[in-house]
């Protein structure tokens, strides 16, 4: 596909959690990509064509008609789109590249581990395998300071009620002690990894979010539990 930018328009903004924004950008007409679920695209704003930065998709290869991506106000770029973003305005978008793409294979069991706004890609990894009625396991753990920042989480209780093959599950790291959260507290750390996993050779591990927290779950992954790299994938956000 060529790398040529498109400019679409701001069809939706979404507030998901107090730092976050879903935007939705619509395709132009006769726009009609092929691209991967998990792929990201790179946008930037007509007047500042030098600053480009990358945004993975939260939508999947299946939703048609338009971009979705889900950014978290920090840098400039990200509190540039979370604080001033709105319905109307025009971005420029390069097409999907990337290559942190779900295996849809039925016996393999793909445990995705996410931080704060690193779980957006796998909305699409979940939403299009639901549609698609797969029988290939996905297993989210996702790591967020307290119950107010989980995003998607209505969304992804729904994939789990429609989905037998899908289940999420969330830490809080900074839950309050007084805090009601019925859930896990804590970083996410091996055992809770461990505790998912099934046939391990079957299992491909994902984390995607901030540097740090990536290179955390590799950590655990590949040093702590000796899953070979190949068993790996990440996408860092620096
Ligand atoms: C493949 C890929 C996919 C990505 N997908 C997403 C996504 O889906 N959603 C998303 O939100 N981001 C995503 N990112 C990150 C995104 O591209 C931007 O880097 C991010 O929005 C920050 O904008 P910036 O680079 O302009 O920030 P810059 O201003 O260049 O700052 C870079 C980093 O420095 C830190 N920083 C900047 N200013 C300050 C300050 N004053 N105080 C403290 N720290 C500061 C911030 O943590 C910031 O992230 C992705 C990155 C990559 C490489």
């Amino acid at each position: 596909m060529a790398r040529e930018p498109v400019e679409m328009m701001v069809e939706s903004v979404t507030l998901e959690v107090p730092d976050s924004k879903t935007i939705q950008l619509k395709w132009p007409e006769g726009y009609d990509p092929e691209f991967k679920t998990g792929q990201f695209v790179t946008a930037y704003w007509p007047d500042e064509p030098d600053y480009k930065r990358a945004y993975s998709l939260s939508s999947c290869a299946l939703d048609r008609g338009a971009y979705e991506f889900t950014v978290r106000r920090s840098g400039k770029m990200g509190t540039r789109l979370v604080d001033w973003i709105k319905v109307g305005h025009r971005l420029m978008v390069l097409p999907p590249a990337g290559k942190f793409l779900p295996v849809y294979e039925p016996e393999m069991h793909l445990i995705c581990a996410a931080g704060g706004s690193g779980v957006t890609p796998f909305r699409g990894f979940v939403r299009e395998a639901t549609k698609r009625g797969l029988s290939t396991r996905i297993t989210i753990l996702y790591s967020v300071r307290t119950p107010e920042d989980i995003i998607f989480n209505k969304e992804f209780n729904e994939l789990s009620d429609q989905n037998p093959n899908f289940e999420f599950h969330v830490t809080c790291t900074r839950a309050a002690a007084d805090d009601p959260w019925p859930g896990r507290k804590g970083r996410i750390d091996a055992d809770w990894v461990r505790a998912h996993v099934g046939n391990l050779e079957k299992t491909v591990f994902y984390a995607c979010g901030p540097t740090e927290l990536v290179e955390m779950v590799e950590n655990i992954v590949v040093a702590e539990m000796s899953v070979p790299k190949a068993q790996m994938r990440t996408e860092k956000w620096g």
